[in-house]
């Protein structure tokens, strides 16, 4: 479903004009889509009850993607679990209603305190990504006289053909342990009194585009658990992790179902629960971000579009020069094309690096809005406060209803924390 779409010449989320939301909520400000958001969710369940593994499958979604209570809260009305990075979305995961008995935690780092955290909330897995964090969460069970659920990251070394930012299954990865050295840390980690081997975890990068990879990855995780089960190893859920790709430009993205076709012929007959981490393809095309020309700034080379957001509210083009399309939210028309013009759009901050976009064609008027597209994943929940700028506020539409869920920062917020020196 497409649910930012232009009404009588006006961009609109659902039934909702953008300048509508301008007006109550000022700019900068994310836009999201309720109908979207619920859309992406069911077409996960769809695909998974037509390869008839929805009863053994639960989809985590990565919190990382979007980590606003109201989007968290949203996918836990809809039965989903979470993956979670840090003890920080294990907090917001339970603010906003979700159940810790369907969270599992992911990341290369996790702290005592973190794993103390997670235990105490009874969550449903951990996936060990080292030898050292399998004795350190060992430890800290039997400190708590309990015994944490564990799976490790297996490094399954299969190439994702991705971003290098966003490739996280290679040798040369930070993250996972090899494959090939992952049935020993098994068998280690069956004789710790504190850790219960319930599962095989693998996440092998972001934004992928070809199916095959994640299929590659699940046959050799299959292999592996059935060297476990030799070893008198079982392995209770395979954790396939997240990465489907979207469409920002005009990427050829499979639907969901042709995505997961090849992975679940690869794990067809298996008994094994099914997890999946999505984080992107269930919020990135459901939200936008909402702007307003500050400045034209017309030369002899080059013509410059000043907006009001910037690389601290969307960070992707600087970190991984990813492409947003932004569009007008009047749409232009005969007359106003031929005063197109080709811009960078930029933010006012300080860094060569601050752009949402280049060289697009528009025709613009200061004080126009500009919405950039795509960006419901990876924006929200990268931005940052740099040059003191207040993060933005956030709004979920649905249907003509325009709920604010965050608040714009004020400028109070930003320096709250801090004190003078005595
Ligand atoms: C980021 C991440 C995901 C989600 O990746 P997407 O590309 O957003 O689907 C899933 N699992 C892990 C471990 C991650 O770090």
């Amino acid at each position: 479903m497409n649910p930012f779409a232009y009404r009588n010449g006006i961009l609109h989320a659902e039934d909702a004009p953008l300048p509508h939301i301008a007006v109550a909520h000022g700019t900068p400000c994310y836009v999201y889509s309720r109908a979207a958001l619920t859309a992406a969710w069911q077409e996960y369940q769809d695909a998974l009850a037509s390869q008839g593994v929805g009863e053994r499958s639960l989809v985590c979604y990565s919190v990382k993607a979007n980590s606003s209570l109201a989007i968290l809260n949203l996918f836990a009305r809809l039965g989903a679990g979470f993956d979670i990075v840090s003890g920080g979305e294990l907090a917001r995961v339970l603010a906003a209603g979700g159940e810790a008995g369907k969270v599992i935690f992911s990341g290369v780092g996790k702290t005592r305190a973190e794993m103390e955290q997670a235990l105490a909330a009874g969550i449903r897995c951990f996936n060990l990504e080292s030898a050292a964090e399998m004795r350190k969460l060992d430890e800290v069970a039997r400190a708590h006289g309990a015994q944490a659920p564990i799976a490790f990251r297996v490094n399954p070394d299969v190439d994702p053909k991705t971003h290098p930012y966003i490739s996280t299954g290679l040798k040369t990865a930070k993250f996972g342990v090899p494959i090939e050295e992952a049935r020993d840390l098994y068998r280690r980690a069956a004789d710790l009194r504190g850790l219960n081997v319930i599962g095989i975890d693998c996440h092998i990068g972001s934004q992928l585009l070809d199916p095959a990879p994640a299929a590659e990855a699940a046959a050799r995780m299959i292999a592996l658990a059935d060297q476990l089960a030799a070893d008198g190893i079982v392995i209770k859920s395979l954790d396939v992790g997240g990465g489907k790709g979207i469409r920002y430009r005009d990427e050829k993205t499979p639907g969901v179902a042709d995505y997961l076709a090849p992975m679940l012929k690869a794990l067809a007959g298996r008994k094994e629960q099914l997890l999946f981490e999505p984080g992107r393809s269930l919020v990135g095309n459901a939200g936008l971000l909402l702007t307003q020309v500050e400045i034209l700034k017309h030369g002899a080379d080059k013509n410059f579009a000043v907006v009001d957001a910037a690389m601290n509210d969307l960070m992707r083009p600087a970190l991984y020069g990813a492409w947003h399309d932004i569009l007008t939210v009047r749409q232009t028309n005969e007359q106003t094309n031929g005063a197109m013009r080709e811009y960078d759009v930029v933010g006012p901050i300080c860094e060569s690096g601050d752009f949402l976009g280049k060289e697009r064609k528009l025709a613009l008027a200061e004080g126009d809005l500009l919405a950039v597209m795509s960006a419901g994943a990876y924006g929200m929940s990268q931005s940052s406060n740099y040059n003191t700028r207040p993060r933005a506020a956030e709004v979920m539409v649905d249907g003509d209803a325009m709920h604010l869920i965050r608040r714009r920062e004020s400028i109070a917020d930003l320096f709250a924390g801090e004190s003078l020196l005595p």
